[in-house]
């Protein structure tokens, strides 16, 4: 039987392995991340070229080696120059991956995953065990770790989508933006980083004309919440709050959805004031197709798109939604009103299942879904192995 099994292999999951196995003292042969991907952080890699971001939003401490300055060692050996841009020390994304890949190879990483698809999770006497499309696992205890839910795709541009227009989602497994057609008209939705970071990268490639619809004008900040959320300035208080109602509040409050650091802005804007790209705010009245094209009506005005890219993030709800309903339903476990896991400090749900990422947001806060979050998580489960 495994001491651990980390379902999901992506930031959250592979650092947890990493922490588990080599600042923990988990034998090789007791700990496993299960993960459909073909290798580690391949969402991640995946996400991250798509949008064509060239640096990180997060700091240099931020990653997934075992000491805070694992990354910024790496930077003194790497080749380009401007391995990153202030303020906070943000990596190049090309390092950062680079260093990822270092840190999987040099700690044998791959050798602790198991490819596959959890689909249910039976808590059995003194054990878990973790079915999934290849078979089963068993384990003293798992971490679930499967990032967000779903890609967000309005009522709208899933109707296009039935009616084979080019509509894609920036963060599909299937995307891919390097093979996109540049001609006519590329129609971007979303109000964030990842909407002008991709309106951006389309027009590098020779896009003819960009449209970007969002709801808001161009919302600036450095960081998708405020670094108080990283310390106990604002975490004892949201520690101190019992109902879990109130906690979802505070994280909703907290993060800035729809917004991008000022290096990403200033492009945006030089570019938009060269005429190269449109910035619609507005939101998508009616769209329908028209001869294979999407005839969209937005305000009082219509664009006649070649392609749609939504970059409207993820769904609101919990990922692993129907394994999540399965447990609570099964051992009485409890959800909040939003229907995430109510994880206790050390982010169990029940005393052998914990929660990483995105289900362990009302213990962890705001920074949960962030390469931060991982680290808070690490720190806590490394706290319990300390004691136990
Ligand atoms: C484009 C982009 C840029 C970002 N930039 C930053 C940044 O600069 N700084 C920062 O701190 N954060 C950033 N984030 C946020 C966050 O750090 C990343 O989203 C990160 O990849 C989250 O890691 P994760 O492991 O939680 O999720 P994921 O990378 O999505 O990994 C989850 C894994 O779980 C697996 N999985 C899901 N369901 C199952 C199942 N049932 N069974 C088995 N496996 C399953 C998936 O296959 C996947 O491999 C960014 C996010 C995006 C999308």
């Amino acid at each position: 039987m495994l001491n651990w099994l980390i379902v999901g292999g992506g930031i959250h999951g592979t650092y947890l392995s990493h922490l588990l196995r080599h600042a923990c003292g988990v034998p090789d042969a007791k700990i496993r991340v299960l993960d459909p991907e073909d290798g580690a952080l391949a969402g991640w890699f995946r996400n991250t070229k798509n949008t064509g971001m060239a640096y990180l939003r997060s700091p240099m401490v931020h990653h997934i080696g075992l000491t805070p300055s694992s990354l910024k060692q790496f930077s003194k050996k790497w080749r380009e120059r401007k391995c990153s841009i202030a303020p906070y020390e943000r990596p190049k994304l090309s390092m950062f991956n680079a260093h990822c890949r270092h840190v999987i190879e040099r700690h044998r990483l791959e050798d602790l995953r198991e490819q596959g698809r959890a689909e249910r999770i039976l808590l059995k006497g003194n054990h878990v065990v973790v079915e999934s499309d290849r078979g089963q696992l068993v384990a003293r205890r798992v971490v679930l770790a499967l990032g967000s839910a779903a890609p967000r795709v309005p009522a709208w541009a899933a109707g296009l989508q039935q009616q084979g227009v080019m509509v894609n989602h920036l963060f599909a497994p299937d995307f891919c933006s390097d093979c996109l057609p540049v001609h006519g008209l590329t129609v971007v939705v979303g109000a964030g980083i990842s909407a002008a970071q991709f309106a951006l990268k389309a027009l590098e490639r020779g896009a003819e004309r960009v449209v970007v619809i969002s709801k808001k004008a161009p919302q600036v900040h450095q960081f998708d919440a405020d670094p108080g959320w990283l310390g106990p300035k604002y975490m004892n208080r949201f520690n101190r709050e019992r109902d879990f109602g109130l906690r979802r509040e505070m994280i909703s409050r907290a993060r800035r959805r729809g917004s991008m650091p000022s290096d990403v802005y200033h492009r945006l804007e030089h570019q938009r004031r060269a005429g190269e790209v449109l910035w619609l705010e507005g939101v998508v009245r009616q769209a329908r197709q028209q001869d294979g094209q999407a005839l969209l009506e937005v305000g009082n005005q219509s664009l006649v798109a070649d392609r749609v890219i939504l970059a409207t993030g993820f769904d609101n709800t919990p990922p692993g939604q129907a394994m999540i309903e399965h447990l609570a339903q099964e051992h009485g476990l409890r959800r909040s009103p939003c229907g995430f896991p109510q994880t206790d400090r050390f982010l169990r749900w029940h005393p052998r299942v914990f929660m990483a990422g995105a289900l362990g947001e009302l213990s962890l806060g705001p920074v949960a879904r962030n390469i931060a979050g991982a680290r808070r998580a690490g720190n806590v489960l490394s706290y319990l192995l300390r004691r136990s």
